[in-house]
């Protein structure tokens, strides 16, 4: 589900629309925090894809928390 870069970051592997898989992972996080409505991009609230501490890259995200 995650894989550690070079640089130590942690990078979701499922892609930008492995919907249900995210907001799996984000009503399990505690450091799931809201990110700005205009950079939300999941129907569910509570997902990774809407979480202020994901940075998206160029295949998918990497949890900056
Ligand atoms: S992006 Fe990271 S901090 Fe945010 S909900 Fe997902 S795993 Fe948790």
């Amino acid at each position: 589900m995650w894989s550690i870069s070079d640089k130590g970051e942690r990078e979701f592997t499922g892609g930008k629309e492995d919907w249900a898989a995210v907001a799996h992972i984000a009503e399990n996080c505690p450091g799931f925090k809201p990110d700005d409505e205009d950079e939300m991009v999941a129907d569910e609230a509570v997902s990774c894809y809407n979480c202020r501490y994901r940075r998206w890259t160029i295949k998918s995200f990497v949890c900056c928390k």
